[in-house]
């Protein structure tokens, strides 16, 4: 399989070319070239397999020329059966045509997890094999750093570095980063907005002497492999509850769009599913870029606010630009303007047929923190289940959605409740313990770097922290 980058600047790549690069030189980001089809028939034969079979099947077309498939099902075999339920991701039924995927029982309670496992090692199992070694740099809003961190801990190949918006993540989600006591693990608290960490991450790959000289890859959902790997649970998901004879619609609290648009390649790929409900807390751009009236497709940034779904706190998705690819006929040069105008300016107009083409598939809902509680609760007292801040908006967007006809509604369970104790516990008067093989976070010790929101103090952390790991 060839990737080639949104921005059409960027020499094509195999498959280990875009897990160890990341970010595209042209500061695009890599898709494949084409969308590896399944038939209904193939779809059909996938029932009744285990998680990680469906895995290595959906994986295989995008990777199978670098990595032989013996070797694929070990890697996918090794990482999850260390998750801590055995269908992997259960799919639980919480009303007449409303289904729940959970993807939080992995070793740091987010559905990163389900992707950062497997590309940590996909990572090892290359740079043991191309004797390298390289460096990630990634920006989190909360679940990716420790996902990351989890996924890269004692890898002697691998030094990470990420960086989060100081006192703007959970307490668990911070300790789950700081309290990883490994020599390759470094921990950035930015003084800034998640969008600034963003930001940082893309300056730092954009300097190429530097990207060079500590061969820079990243672990966001910038990097394909990422998304390859959560196209995954859709499958299972779908095959689990009748596909290919039934349609599904896929109810996903949204960020950075990647969650979402590795559906979008799911649908691409031959699964039959009508369409996505992007559900988003108040920093609502996607949900006010898809309303029906917004027929010029304007998307206009506007600050970040501080919510109770601190993950999804983000205005820029980066991964939207993958889906706008398509709806500009891919287009390079065309994303790379429009995008360019988008940065300068803070608004843009994509344009009538563009934005139809992408509404015809998306659909934005936005919950207020008050509604957030107040859901939390409802669910809580009508299913049993305890749900976290950004599940739950997923859920409710699912269920204010217009149009269901006979499609299944699944909507995904982004992260456990006890990453978000306190909302959970302000909203329902209970308080969710973390699972046994996290109990004692709160007594571990943390370790971590406060930097200012500049480049050149960033850059020299990291210099530094190398140099000395090699020394
Ligand atoms: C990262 C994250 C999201 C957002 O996912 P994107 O792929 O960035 O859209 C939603 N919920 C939780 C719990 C997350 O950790």
């Amino acid at each position: 399989m060839k990737y080639i980058s949104t921005r059409s600047g960027a020499p094509d790549l195999d498959f280990e070319g875009v897990l160890l690069t990341g970010l595209a030189r042209d500061g695009g980001l890599y898709v494949p070239e084409n969308w590896p089809q399944f038939s209904k028939d193939d779809i059909k034969n996938l029932r009744g397999l285990t998680y990680s079979e469906v895995a290595v099947k959906v994986i295989q077309p995008f990777v199978r020329d670098v990595i032989p498939d013996f070797d694929l099902k070990a890697l996918v075999k090794d990482t999850y059966q260390q998750f801590n339920h055995s269908a992997t991701a259960p799919i639980k039924q919480l009303g007449p045509n409303q289904w729940l995927t959970e993807l939080f029982h992995g070793p740091t309670l987010a559905f990163k997890d389900y992707p950062l496992q497997l590309v940590g090692r996909l990572f090892d199992y290359i740079l043991k094999k191309r004797k390298n070694k390289i460096t990630i740099i990634g920006a989190t809003s909360g679940d990716t750093g420790s996902a990351a961190i989890e996924a890269c801990k004692d890898k002697k190949s691998i030094d990470v570095f990420i960086i989060h918006p100081k006192n703007r993540v959970s307490e668990v989600q911070r300790r789950q980063m700081t309290t990883v006591k490994s020599s390759n693990i470094h921990n950035i608290a930015l003084d800034g907005t998640f969008d600034d960490c963003q930001d940082m991450v893309k300056d730092l790959f954009a300097d190429q002497v530097f990207r060079d000289k500590h061969n820079l890859s990243a672990v966001n959902s910038i990097n394909w492999a990422r998304i390859m790997a959560q196209i995954v649970y859709y499958f299972w998901t779908a095959v689990s509850l009748g596909a290919p004879d039934r349609k599904f619609i896929y109810a996903v609290p949204t960020g950075n769009f990647g969650n979402v648009y590795a559906g979008y390649a799911a649908k691409k790929m031959g699964l039959p599913i009508d369409r996505f409900i992007i559900g988003s807390n108040e920093n609502n751009i996607l949900t006010r870029f898809f309303a029906p009236d917004n027929i010029k497709g304007r998307m206009s940034m506007s600050p970040v606010v501080k919510t109770l779904s601190p993950s999804m706190d983000i205005q820029v998705s980066s991964n939207f630009e993958r889906l706008l690819f398509d709806s500009l006929d891919r287009d390079g040069k065309a994303v790379a303007n429009a995008l360019e105008a988008f940065r300068k300016n803070q608004t843009i107009e994509f344009g009538e047929q563009s934005w139809s083409e992408m509404s015809k598939i998306f659909e934005g809902i936005s919950l207020s923190d008050e509604e957030t509680k107040a859901s939390i609760m409802n669910i809580y007292n009508s299913t049993g289940e305890l749900l976290d801040p950004h599940s739950v908006i997923g859920l409710m967007a699912g269920r204010k959605a217009k149009n269901i006809n006979d499609n299944i509604i699944v909507s995904l369970a982004t992260a456990h409740p006890a990453k978000f104790p306190d909302t959970v516990n302000k909203a329902t008067s209970i308080y969710p313990n973390l699972p046994a093989h996290l109990s004692d976070l709160f007594d571990r010790d943390e370790n971590f770097t406060e930097l200012p929101n500049n480049i050149d103090t960033i850059r020299d952390y990291i210099n530094k922290k190398i140099s000395e790991r090699s020394a």
